[in-house]
């Protein structure tokens, strides 16, 4: 029996072209993917609008998530059209208004092998109301924690695709910083350089540009970062596409953490724990409250996730009946 304690309002979810109640599940010891993370997702959100839910760029994450398969050596049983559908179903099936979504390809039961020449590639979608990532108070800005593991460097994987297993990292090191007694981590790249959150990209904001690293920095290019520095220069802000030293980030007007689950959260203050042996520093960032740049961009962004600027509809995808 599984409860939906932390899936609020999941009824059902889609999984081998049928809709599963949630509380119904099973799953063999000997999937592939539960030993090796031979699974790729994506993480979507959908927004409550006028005409009712809409999916936030579900193309581009289409895209990513067929990315993301391909880069796992993955044959996706369903093109970008068929998994479309099923996620507009799942929302309407689950009669959720606004939601995160799940889809998920993995390696299913078949030999345990490293090589999973005898596994089907197997789709599973789910979709629950998923509130505030960091928890409702980040919105008033987090402390980060800058661990002292590098993230995995971009000539290591495709660090574009989001696979499972790379995602044992942003696990260890996010609960790492919490142990800490910080809100959410941060890496530095091989460079020792800023490199993005664990599910998360970084923004920084100085002298009203904003400025944010691109793949040669290890770093998911998130859909989130992508669409802020458009609504960035509709804002008139200049925007740069550089690296991050710490400096930069240390000195910065403002930062924010930005992704689908967090949305846009202000980093307000950042300890820098990536050398464990040298003493922790304290760095505030700005005034140590959200700045002015990041509340215009998090109310732009809400305008456009929620249908009321006509400028950004193209990112909608209605979901329907
Ligand atoms: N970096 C990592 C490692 C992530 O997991 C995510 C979340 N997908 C992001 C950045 C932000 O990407 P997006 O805005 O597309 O959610």
């Amino acid at each position: 029996m599984f409860l939906n304690t932390h899936f609020p309002k999941a009824k059902k979810y889609w999984y081998k072209g049928t809709f599963h109640d949630w509380s119904e599940g099973g799953c063999h010891p000997m999937m592939h993917a539960l030993h090796y993370g031979t699974a790729v997702f994506e993480g979507i959100r959908a927004y409550s609008t006028a005409r009712g839910p809409a999916v936030f760029r579900l193309p581009e994450h289409n895209d990513r998530f067929l990315v993301s398969a391909e880069a796992a050596k993955m044959k996706s049983p369903y093109t970008k059209d068929e998994i479309a559908e099923f996620i507009k179903q799942t929302v309407r099936v689950n009669g959720l208004d606004s939601c995160y979504i799940r889809p998920l390809l993995f390696y299913s039961f078949g030999n345990l092998g490293l090589v999973p020449k005898a596994c089907p590639v197997e789709l599973a979608i789910s979709a629950w109301e998923w509130g505030a990532y960091l928890g409702e108070k980040a919105a008033q800005g987090v402390h980060a924690y800058i661990v002292p593991w590098r993230r995995v460097h971009h000539t290591q994987f495709n660090m574009a695709a989001k696979l499972g297993g790379v995602y044992v990292q942003s696990t260890i090191c996010g609960l790492e910083a919490r142990e800490q007694g910080f809100d959410e981590a941060i890496f530095l790249n091989m460079e020792g350089r800023v490199a993005e959150g664990p599910g998360q990209n970084v923004i920084i904001v100085k002298n009203g540009t904003l400025v944010t690293n691109g793949r040669q920095e290890s770093v998911l290019e998130g859909i989130t970062r992508t669409s802020l520095l458009e609504i960035g220069q509709d804002l008139g802000h200049k925007t740069r596409i550089a690296p991050i030293t710490k400096e930069d980030l240390f000195g910065a007007d403002e930062a924010f953490y930005c992704g689908t689950a967090v949305e846009i959260i202000p980093i307000v203050a950042v300890t820098d724990g990536s050398d464990p042996a040298a003493p922790r520093a304290k760095h505030v960032i700005g005034t140590g409250t959200p700045g002015p740049v990041a509340r215009a961009m998090i109310q732009a962004f809400q305008d456009a996730v929620s249908g009321r600027t006509p400028r950004y509809e193209k990112w909608l995808t209605y979901v329907g009946k």
